[in-house]
């Protein structure tokens, strides 16, 4: 599970999450989800505590699902309608 209290919540497990650095090395957390997604937004308010879109990545350094295919894996609302 995800540290909820440390500013960034369910984003930094999240497969959808890439972490965006700039010029200053300050991270940014992107949702990928939102380019397909209309009810997710691109750069969400931290911390995130609550997301019907949230997919567990533990490994962090396997590549993130990409929302422009079909092939997504079903968010926590899609799994909750099954
Ligand atoms: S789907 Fe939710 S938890 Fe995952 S990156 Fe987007 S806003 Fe964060």
């Amino acid at each position: 599970m995800a540290p909820l209290f440390d500013g960034i919540g369910l984003c930094k497990t999240c497969g959808y999450c890439r972490v965006i650095k700039n010029d200053r090395g300050n991270p940014f957390y992107l949702c990928r989800l939102a380019a397909s997604d209309p009810r997710f937004a691109k750069y969400p308010r931290l911390p995130v505590l609550r997301c019907d879109g949230y997919v567990p990545c533990a490994d962090k350094s396997e590549p993130a699902p990409d929302p422009q295919t079909n092939n997504l894996p079903p968010t926590e609302f899609e799994r909750s309608q099954k």
